[in-house]
């Protein structure tokens, strides 16, 4: 039988393994080395088919299940090795030294969400410190709102904010930007000494003592993972998202990618879509 790995365990990789797994062509393994993004969100109440507003941690967790049903066999750990061998095949090496060969691999392994260490942001998390600009801009309609971090990402979720917030500001924390200046969005690079606000974020101050008074802080720090397996098989990338057709698939045979680390819409409607999408190119592939 055919031998099929998908790296994550978000939307777009456990949506790409029932597809796969109920094809019968291919057995099907996901290795994961954490949660999904989707594990962060509190409540999801954008997605379809709940009468009632559900936890991103147990959409997560019964999709695996569903998944598991299946078939699919997870392993936990993180994948760390990613080579095309002399039979055009895939060499998979996880963290914990096991190695395997795939006939086909799908990316999946989202936008990497660091969060920096500032005092007060861990405590006000959900109280006005944010991960996820398009899903949380509607909160602050009007209002003075900052976004932390140096790059595209930040710009990215920055200019969603702007269509509904007073005032946007990236708080690069020290760092050059790597982005363009943008008239919509104004740019502070002091050093951030803390977040502050009683029950809900009202303030950031900075190392030199002055405050910039916002109602929400997000957090856009970097994006990466996704980006170091691309490159160890040299497929092209587009900044930091790992380029594919309309079929999801990359520029080398037989390797897909689908979710977050594609770009676009970074929500769990397009996640899915994007896994669908992929596996059935991966049985399309693995046919021929
Ligand atoms: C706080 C928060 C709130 C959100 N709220 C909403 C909302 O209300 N509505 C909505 O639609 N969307 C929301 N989102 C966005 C949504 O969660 C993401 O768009 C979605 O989870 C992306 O799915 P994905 O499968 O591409 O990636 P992810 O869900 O990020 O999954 C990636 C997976 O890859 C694994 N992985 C990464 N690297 C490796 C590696 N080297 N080896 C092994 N495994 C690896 C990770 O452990 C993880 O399991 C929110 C996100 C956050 C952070």
């Amino acid at each position: 039988m055919k031998q099929t790995l998908i790296i994550g365990a978000g939307p777009a990789g456990i949506s790409a393994s029932l597809y796969l797994a109920r094809s019968g062509k291919t057995a099907v393994t996901v290795v994961t080395n954490g949660e999904s993004a989707l594990a962060k969100a509190d409540l999801i109440e954008n997605y379809f088919g709940f009468a009632q507003p559900i936890s991103g941690k147990k959409l997560i967790e019964d999709s695996r299940k569903n998944a598991e049903r299946l078939g699919v066999t997870f392993v936990d750990s993180e994948l760390v090795e990613l080579q095309i061998n002399m039979d055009m095949k895939f060499d998979a090496e996880t963290a914990d030294g096991e190695k395997n060969t795939y006939d086909s691999v799908l990316i999946a392994t989202g936008a990497s969400r660091t969060t920096p260490r500032i005092k007060g942001l861990k405590e006000l998390e959900g109280k006005g410190v944010s991960y996820c600009a398009i899903c949380d801009a509607f909160f602050y309609r009007g209002k003075p709102v900052a976004v932390i971090g140096a790059g595209e990402y930040a710009l990215h979720e920055a200019l969603t904010l702007s269509n509904t917030s007073s005032a946007v500001t990236v708080l690069t924390d020290g760092k050059e930007p790597s982005f363009e200046k943008n008239e919509k969005v104004s740019c502070d690079t002091r050093k951030i000494a803390e977040i502050t606000g009683s029950g809900k974020v009202e303030a950031v101050i900075f190392e030199d003592g002055e405050k910039l008074d916002i109602s929400g802080i997000f957090i856009a720090v970097g994006t990466a993972g996704s980006t170091a397996l691309a490159r160890k098989v040299g497929t092209p990338l587009d900044g930091n998202k790992i380029m594919v057709d309309e079929n999801r698939a990359t520029a080398v045979p037989g390797l897909f990618a689908a979710g977050d680390c594609i770009g676009g819409l970074l929500q769990v409607s397009k996640a899915v879509a994007d896994g669908a999408i992929a596996a059935m190119s991966m049985i399309r592939f693995l046919s021929e």
